[in-house]
């Protein structure tokens, strides 16, 4: 599919907050690429909550419309997410993942060791089931005998866990260490969680290529614990919608900033990048916002539609300007602004 594109549509979606910082900078990383990648068109569109305030949608249906018919991926900012619940504002990422069917989200979380020649201390990706679990937002408020009872319901289904998991198994494969561990807690919840590992177990079954990834079950309260203590053991890991949430912020905490660490949202029809940290309102408009987060981003939605040398040129470039440390954002702490970061990036590319 990738060699019969003539030209690349990506959707800018920067939405509030530094994400207008940053999405150029991705955006100026790709431009760098050349003749790597088809010719880029870039389309430049709107959404999030100032979206909203200006207009009374957080996400317009123009955007879907040309995102769907126009654009063969997308790069998202961050949206800013208000303090108390808001009258008919709901997250458009959230939206955007239901619409277009986006049920992985992939996070890469890499440590960049000093040396080029050392291997990283870190180097690990976390791949989470997006649309199911116990945030298909089911809850139910009763009051009994003794009080207040508040319900929600996990959905784990063989459908959803078996594409999860042969996304996961696909990323394995692609990688050195071809190692999968799959996280669960079905000593307790042994029909829900007993679901998803058996759909998983299942794969490799049913597809001989995956039989060269090792296959390891962890339960994710061990597994929370051995990501702290010794983080080298994981290569790439899947889980369910919640496990999933809470392991890969965590992981994104054994790499330093925020600002460092990129993911994609994945269908089969559809990727879109995204760095994984917020708005940041305390930072925003000063121009210091790292931009390495989003730039990743885009290299990993290029590696996903299959540009992988693209992709490493990238990632190479970033790698070597953090490594040399002369160019840093506040965060990382240096005194370098956005736009210095990213001019260094892109004349490495
Ligand atoms: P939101 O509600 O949008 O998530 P937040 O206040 O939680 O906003 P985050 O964006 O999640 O802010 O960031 C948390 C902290 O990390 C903030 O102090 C922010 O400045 C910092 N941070 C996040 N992203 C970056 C970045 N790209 N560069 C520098 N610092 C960042
Ligand atoms: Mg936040």
């Amino acid at each position: 599919a990738t060699a019969a594109r003539k030209s690349l549509t990506i959707g800018l979606i920067p939405a509030d907050g530094i994400g207008k910082e940053v999405i150029p900078a991705a955006r100026t990383a790709i431009e760098a690429l050349g003749s790597d990648i088809p010719t880029p068109k870039f389309v430049d569109l709107i959404a999030g909550f100032e979206t909203f305030t200006r207009t009374g949608v957080a996400l317009p249906e123009e955007t879907v419309e040309v995102l769907k018919n126009d654009c063969d991926c997308a790069l998202f900012g961050s949206v800013s997410s208000p303090s108390k619940k808001v009258v008919g504002y709901s997250s458009p990422i959230v939206a955007l993942r239901k619409i277009l069917d986006l049920y992985a989200n992939i996070r890469p979380v890499v440590s960049v060791s000093p040396n080029p020649n050392e291997p990283s201390k870190v180097d690990m990706i976390v791949v989470r089931e997006n649309t199911e679990c116990l945030y298909v937002k089911q809850e139910q408020l009763t009051v009994g005998e003794h009080g207040k009872e508040a319900r929600a319901t996990r959905l784990i289904t063989e459908r959803a866990s078996t594409r999860i998991g042969k996304m996961a198994f696909e990323l394995a494969l692609a990688r050195p260490r071809k190692h999968l561990t799959v996280i669960h807690k079905s000593n307790v919840l042994s029909v829900t969680d007993g679901l998803f590992r058996e759909s998983i177990r299942a794969i490799p079954l049913q597809d001989t290529r995956f039989e060269a990834v090792t296959v390891a079950e962890q339960l994710v309260d061990s597994a929370v614990y051995r990501l702290f203590r010794e983080p080298q053991i994981y290569d790439v890991m899947v889980a369910p919608n919640l496990y999933g949430d809470i392991l890969s912020d965590a992981a994104a905490a054994l790499v330093g900033s925020l600002g460092v660490v990129p993911s994609v949202n994945a269908g089969d029809e559809f990727v879109m990048g995204e760095p994984v940290h917020g708005s940041a309102p305390d930072i925003f408009g000063q121009g210091i916002a790292n931009p390495v987060a989003s730039i990743r981003s885009a290299a990993l939605m290029l590696r996903h539609l299959g540009y992988i040398e693209a992709a490493k040129r990238i990632d190479n470039a970033v790698d070597s300007v953090l490594r040399e440390g002369q160019l840093l954002t506040p965060d990382l702490g240096g005194t370098a602004k956005t736009r210095e970061v990213t001019e260094a990036i892109a004349k490495r590319i």
